[in-house]
């Protein structure tokens, strides 16, 4: 027993198991009571469901995929909205642009793949924000950056194609990243019967991908989790506050607008002057930085400008708009539940057909370091308030 105990301590690897995440752009936490979804449906009878997952505001894209993959604050880990500027570097941020996305000079914090790659795991990561700029030196051993035209099975393929590899090579963490609900979302809106389609391919997707899985020979050690960064909300298209009818232009250096939320970077005495002009626009907030409630977590940055302009739920702003405007938005206080997404996890390391109430999204990151047994950074997130998920 002793040479046993001796061998235990010893050993250089642990007994892990694999960390399988696929993250569905803007599937709201409802989406699976709309639908036909018999993929989720499994997922959901034999694993875990959260009630939701809370992002973290602003309900974006950029902000929240970061939020997930490091367990910050977006105010914490620097990308505050899929577009921003820097004053301190005199730079944009733009999701369009690949030398700004690539640059790791905006991204703070530690990405769940630099945790792992540093503490020697693996990890494959297809098309999740910010996989494909360096951090602290590390990458994801496998990368594929974001490209709107790759099929979704493909995506999935070139997952599962990594973790074929033989043992020395394949990832313990592999992630992807899918967007079908987020853009019928957008376009038609979550009350449309588009949405249904979109809810019921997506489910395929997640059929195709679990099918794939399970064809592995080590599928029984997989632990998949599908979490998505927001939902959306159907927007009253009829109230549209248009920002021109009240911004003066040399109030603003820049002005980086989106439906549910828009930063102000203004010119000397612009922010008391727009201040002013939008505090009682129906349909609007508006804060300067330092007045922004601390419930919203993100005055400690100052990418998000002078003055914050938050649409209220359902409604939306526009400045000079030259295409149609969206039917569905996010971006809106985490509060609000339709902004609220989605958690499943399903693997021998969670409980089964359990069901848990709203988990935060800031907490994702420690999960996934308790499942691949690594030592997390430091985190806005908590191990603690996400455990109840785990099977012991
Ligand atoms: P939004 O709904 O505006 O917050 O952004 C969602 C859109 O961002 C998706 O429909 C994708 O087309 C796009 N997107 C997602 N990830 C990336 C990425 N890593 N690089 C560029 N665009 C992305
Ligand atoms: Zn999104
Ligand atoms: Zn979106």
């Amino acid at each position: 027993q002793d040479v046993y105990i001796h061998k235990l301590r010893n050993r250089k690897i642990q007994p892990r198991n694999y960390t399988v995440v696929l993250s569905l752009d803007g599937f709201r936490y409802d989406y699976q009571d709309i639908a036909l979804t018999p993929n989720l449906d499994t997922l959901s009878a034999k694993g875990v469901r959260a009630e939701a997952l809370i992002p973290s505001f602003p309900t974006l894209t950029f902000a929240n995929h970061y939020t997930l993959a490091t367990g910050l604050l977006p105010e914490n880990h620097g990308i505050v909205a899929n577009n921003f500027v820097d004053r301190k570097l005199n730079m944009a941020y733009r999701i369009h642009d690949r030398k700004s996305v690539t640059d790791s000079r905006f991204y703070s914090g530690e990405p769940i793949w630099v945790t792992a790659e540093s503490q020697r795991i693996r990890s494959g990561v297809c098309m999740w924000v910010g996989c494909d700029s360096e951090h602290k030196g590390y990458r994801p051993s496998k990368w594929q950056s974001y490209s709107k035209s790759v099929p979704y099975t493909t995506r999935i393929d070139s997952v599962v194609q990594w973790l074929s590899q033989p043992y020395n090579q394949r990832p313990h963490l592999a992630m992807c990243y899918i967007e079908e609900a987020d853009e019928v979302g957008h376009t038609y809106g979550p009350d449309s019967p588009a949405i249904k389609a979109a809810i019921e391919r997506t489910d395929s997707i997640i059929g195709y991908f679990v099918k794939q899985l399970n064809s592995l020979s080590f599928s029984d050690s997989i632990n998949l989790i599908i979490v998505s960064d927001h939902g959306m909300a159907q927007v009253d298209t009829s109230h549209v506050v248009r920002l021109e009818n009240y911004v003066k232009e040399d109030w603003l250096d820049t002005l980086i607008c989106s439906p549910a939320i828009s930063f102000a970077y203004c010119t000397k005495n612009g922010a008391d002057l727009l201040l002013n002009a939008i505090s009682n626009v129906d349909g609007l907030k508006a804060w300067k930085r330092s007045d922004i409630p601390a419930k919203y977590h993100i005055s400690n940055n100052i990418r998000v400008g002078d003055v914050l302009i938050l649409s209220e739920s359902c409604r939306s702003q526009t400045f000079r708009p030259n295409r149609q405007l969206p039917k569905g938005v996010h971006g809106y206080d985490a509060d609000d539940q339709l902004m609220h997404g989605i958690f499943y996890a399903i693997g021998p390391d969670f409980k089964s057909g359990y069901k848990v109430p709203a988990l935060y999204n800031v907490d994702l990151y420690e999960l996934m370091c308790s499942l691949l047994c690594i030592q997390p950074a430091k985190t806005d997130g908590s191990l603690e308030r996400i455990k109840c998920v785990l099977n012991q």
